[in-house]
């Protein structure tokens, strides 16, 4: 049993959650990765972490739409590390389609990915988590926990349901030296991004070199993508002892979108 701090964070085979664990590790906590990808590139990223940083790092492949593998997940990483100290429930899909033509399945699938998977996280490590008398909980959410745009029914109505469950588990664990936050990216440069940029250019008509620039960013008053690195580092920040009054919020990293 190691007296190192430990982090689960879900879907962090990639984009944010790739950035978020690497800060975890780097600021010298075990880390437990989970998410999809190719074995050998997911080994490559675990064992790099490992020696990068001199924590140990598990890998975990729940599929975090299906809650028999989440718990199986929190389960595992009790067993290997003692406690779950820190846990980021960044696992999420999206899908854009106007409302009439939304596919049932998609609708389910994300609701399940990106809110009820957060759902059973927290029941399963909040208890480890009281017991200790410390804990951290970052939820990402999205500006769209804040505002809705056309198109993303079950993404928007997943993120606004992730700002409410973090509001309620803030309030169950305040007692308990226990945060739990709901950070609120715009647009972060990340593969998730990036493959939605060939369908807004075939919406919109326009060519897909102008579509983080005229689309993405048009609402946003600083004309820049949010970096996974600066979003890692605030969520970093809301793990650590300093953030220990910042609970139950809603905090955007949006480049001033929600300002407006
Ligand atoms: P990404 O596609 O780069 O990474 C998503 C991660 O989730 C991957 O590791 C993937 O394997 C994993 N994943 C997907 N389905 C899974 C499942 N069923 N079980 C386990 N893991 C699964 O995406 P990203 O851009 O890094 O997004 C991460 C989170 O940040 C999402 O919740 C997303 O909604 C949120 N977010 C992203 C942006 C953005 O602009 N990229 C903005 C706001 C919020």
């Amino acid at each position: 049993m190691t007296t190192r701090k430990t982090a689960l964070v879900t879907g962090s085979t990639s984009g944010i959650g790739l950035a978020v664990a690497t800060a975890m590790a780097q600021a010298g906590m075990n880390v437990v990765l989970n998410g999809f990808g190719d074995p050998a590139a997911i080994e490559s990223v675990r064992a790099d972490l490992e020696s990068n940083y001199g924590v140990t790092v598990l890998y975990h492949g729940a599929d975090m739409s299906k809650p028999d593998e989440v718990r199986a997940l929190c389960q595992k990483a009790l067993d290997t590390f003692g406690a779950v100290d820190v846990l980021v429930n960044n696992a999420g899909i999206q899908h854009v389609s106007p409302i009439e033509s939304f596919p049932e399945e998609k609708w389910d699938a994300i609701l399940a990915v990106s809110l009820s998977s957060a759902f059973h996280t927290c029941k399963a490590l909040v208890p480890g988590m009281r017991e200790k008398g410390w804990g951290r909980i970052v939820n990402i959410g999205s500006i769209h926990s804040l505002v809705a745009s056309a198109n993303k029914a079950a993404y928007v109505a997943t993120k606004f349901g992730l700002l409410g469950l973090t509001k309620v588990v803030a309030l169950e664990t305040a007692k308990d030296n226990i945060t739990c936050n709901c950070v609120c990216p715009a647009y972060v440069d990340t593969p998730l991004v990036r493959n939605q940029i060939p369908g807004q250019a075939k919406t919109h008509g326009i060519p897909e070199e102008d579509v983080i620039e005229k689309i993405m960013l048009a609402p946003q008053p600083v004309k820049k993508l949010v970096a996974p690195a600066d979003l890692a580092a605030f969520v970093l920040f809301l793990c650590s002892d300093a953030g220990q009054n910042i609970t139950g919020a809603a905090l955007p990293v949006d480049g001033g979108w929600t300002a407006q």
